[in-house]
């Protein structure tokens, strides 16, 4: 993409309204503009990223056997009177009417509409596991929408419920699900640490949530410091062995981690205190298991082996695609600006030409731009006739994680620079070294097409 012909609307001003570092940074970035308390446009380059992270959840749910699909954002409420909760959600819920008078929901979560889906296709033990999710726009009206992305009115989720014979096989679908999303969480460049959780309005007996270490989190959260060692790594594990699954979430939750809702002062004192840490978290995701409560309530049974019907076993398990923007811009920034992670920076590399209209240094930058795409990577090439100073300071806001400078005093020594956004650091090399160094570093960070 060339700047000139881009739509990146950067703010010079700070916004007022903005409280915490990732609502102020995605404004100013030009990646958002506010449309109504707490529901937003995904500018061009917000949207790049968003769909950056949702291919990564989809990819990481589909490595895993869960299947996608779409279900809508407008629901019958009658669905969600056979489970009960038309009443119990509460003001939470945006309640809509029709032309012909039908009381509809802009969905918050979609456990109902799934049982629906599934007591009408499925009847027999023999179609089970059965694990179906979508990304979709929610609808939940907050009482203190803020923060911008992070706290929204409409946001965009994951969300993935599990069918199962039985208890056995549903807790292995709830232990997948974490090992899932812990794979998922690092390709986004971000530690999420599980956390014993309560159940809220879902319901049921086990879940966890995942929270991001950050100082605006809006969670208190307690834990041993060793837990913060732990990485998932590019480990293979089989996904349909429970013990495997077992084995990763017993790693990966031994150790004493919770929010202020499950906090237990007691077995907090029993770790060591020079481990004990308490901080504040952002809930990226949360995984439920809850047993047979809707599939009782709205009749999803299946036939057993033994040829008994029986409800079946389910869990739900989301992620916050559009709050996970804001969480990785909270971990990682600087008083400049957004500093990407490379699995999901929204352009790989941005090229700033010093002196535009210069023959030499253009082509030198046409060069760059052909050689980047060719590799299958998305460049950001500042062609505008700017002073280079402000190129600088709109590449340090929008955080691509590395910039090729191109100019007339280092062509004539027939090198670029090559800086990265983390380090600040430079080093100047020729044109085709940078192009292979951008190959390199990529590597690791190509997903598979999606669909
Ligand atoms: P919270 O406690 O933050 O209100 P929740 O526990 O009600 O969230 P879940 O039902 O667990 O939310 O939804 C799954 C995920 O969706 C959450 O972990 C969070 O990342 C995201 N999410 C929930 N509410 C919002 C919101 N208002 N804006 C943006 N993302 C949200
Ligand atoms: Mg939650």
């Amino acid at each position: 993409m060339r700047l000139s012909r881009y739509f990146l609307p950067v703010l010079k001003e700070t916004p007022a309204e903005a409280q915490i570092a990732s609502h102020r940074l995605m404004l100013r970035a030009g990646m958002i503009k506010q449309a109504g308390a707490g529901i937003y446009s995904w500018l061009p380059l917000g949207f790049k990223v968003l769909r950056k992270l949702e291919n990564i959840v989809h990819e990481e749910q589909m490595r895993v056997g869960h299947i996608p699909m779409l279900m809508p954002t407008l629901q019958p409420a009658d669905l969600w009177r056979e489970s009960g909760r038309y009443d119990d959600y509460g003001e939470e819920m945006l309640r809509i009417k029709d032309r012909q008078g039908r009381d509809l929901l802009y969905g918050p979560t979609n456990e109902e509409m799934i049982t629906d889906i599934f007591r009408a296709h499925v009847g027999s033990y023999k179609d089970l596991p059965l694990t179906l999710y979508h990304i979709q726009w929610k609808f939940r009206d907050e009482m203190r929408p803020r923060f911008g992305v992070m706290r929204g009115r409409e946001f965009y989720m994951k969300d993935g419920y599990n069918f199962d014979l039985t208890q056995e096989d549903a807790l292995h679908s709830y232990n997948r699900h974490l090992v899932s999303y812990l794979r998922t969480y690092e390709r986004m460049g971000l530690q999420a640490i599980p956390m014993r959780a309560d159940s809220g309005p879902i319901g049921g007996d086990d879940t966890h949530e995942f929270l991001v270490l950050a100082e605006t989190g809006e969670s208190e959260v307690f834990y041993d410091s060793q837990i913060t060692d732990l990485k998932f790594g590019d480990r293979e594990v089989n996904y349909d062995s429970h013990e495997a699954c077992r084995a990763v979430l017993e790693e990966f939750t031994s150790r004493y981690a919770r929010t202020d809702e499950t906090h237990d002062e007691a077995l907090f004192n029993e770790i060591p205190e020079e481990r004990r840490r308490t901080a504040r978290g952002i809930e990226v995701g949360q995984i439920f298991y809850f047993g047979t409560k809707y599939s009782e309530a709205m009749g999803a049974t299946v036939q057993g082996p033994d040829g008994k019907s029986v409800p079946v076993h389910m869990g739900s398990h989301g992620i916050g695609v559009s709050r996970l923007v804001g969480a990785i811009i909270e971990a990682s920034h600087d008083d400049k600006g957004i500093i990407w992670p490379e699995g999901v920076t929204p352009f790989h590399a941005g090229i700033v030409n010093l002196k535009q209209g210069d023959a030499e240094a253009d082509a030198a930058c046409e060069a760059l731009y052909a050689g980047i795409t060719a590799l299958g990577l998305d460049p950001l090439y500042d062609d505008r006739d700017e002073r280079a100073g402000g190129k600088f300071a709109t590449m340090d806001l929008i955080g691509l994680p590395w910039r090729i400078t191109v100019g007339p005093r280092g062509l004539k020594n027939g090198v670029v620079e090559l800086t990265s956004r983390r380090t600040g650091e430079s080093e100047e090399m020729a044109p085709e070294d940078a192009i292979r160094r951008l190959a390199e570093i990529y590597a690791p960070h190509r997903g598979a097409p999606v669909f």
